[in-house]
């Protein structure tokens, strides 16, 4: 993690336990009307642009057209990535917030030792300098009440127990999770029916996208789950962003 993550208590006097349980028979769209509600423009949003991005995005820019959306930008993203952004930014007319490493890619590589660029030997290191601090960065620089954010419980074990909204002491603000119990099917149905573009990639079989070294995004096989391709026989799950406290980064 970056030093500069500070703990913040949880101010509010939200019931989040009955929100929660009120939430779970509720859709997508009608999480994220109350969000913005009850939130207004304290309310941002994150997206990575991956293989899933259009759809929360989608329901959130008809929901509020102008919310923020913090972008993190670690310098090793694939091209694809960058050029999926830019389609889905024209498409719903975007409002994105770019939040870049401070460091010049090729140069942290040499610094910290990192011989070949398509495999990072340090990813914890990786990620805390180039993902972790610039999120950490937009979330001070932005400070909102709430952040609407595209995980869903399906999607590997480190999420199957998230909650719709849940306080982060980490960044000081609720984290608003919509799609929490859509499976895979739900987000290509409702892709298909408001005609969003794809991340190109996810015809070459990546499900999950991140960075591209291969050491952090992988195609995957049949039979694995979505996020299998991420970080694959490390152990690690998250790259950290997602995390609500500090503890473990
Ligand atoms: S996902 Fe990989 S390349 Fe991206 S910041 Fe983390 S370790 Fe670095």
């Amino acid at each position: 993690m970056s030093n500069t993550a500070s703990t913040v208590a949880n101010p509010s006097s939200i019931d989040l336990d009955t929100l929660n349980g009120l939430f779970e028979s509720q859709t997508p769209l009608k999480v994220i009307e109350w969000a913005v509600a009850e939130f207004g423009d304290e309310l941002v949003m994150t997206s990575s642009f991956g293989d899933q991005a259009a759809v929360l995005l989608h329901m959130a820019s008809r929901a509020k057209p102008d919310i923020k959306v913090i972008f993190v930008d670690t310098g090793y993203l694939f091209p694809e990535t960058h050029h999926f952004m830019e389609t889905l930014r024209r498409r719903l007319n975007l409002n994105i917030w770019a939040y870049r490493t401070r460091h010049e890619p090729i140069a942290w590589l040499r610094e910290n030792g990192e011989s070949d660029p398509t495999w990072r030997a340090n990813v914890s290191a990786c990620c805390a300098a180039n993902k972790n601090e610039p999120m950490e960065r937009g979330m001070r620089d932005l400070a909102p009440k709430a952040w609407l954010r595209g995980i869903r419980r399906g999607q590997s074990e480190s999420r199957k127990n998230a909650k719709f909204i849940e306080w982060s002491p980490r960044y000081g603000c609720y984290a608003v999770s919509p799609l929490l119990t859509l499976a895979s099917r739900d987000i290509w149905l409702y892709a298909k029916e408001h005609d969003l573009p794809q991340h190109p990639l996810v015809e070459k079989g990546y499900l999950s996208i991140g960075c591209n070294p291969t050491s952090c995004t992988q195609p995957v096989q049949i039979g694995e789950d979505a996020r299998a391709g991420r970080w694959k026989g490390t152990g690690k799950l998250e790259c950290g962003i997602n995390s609500l406290d500090s503890a473990g980064l």
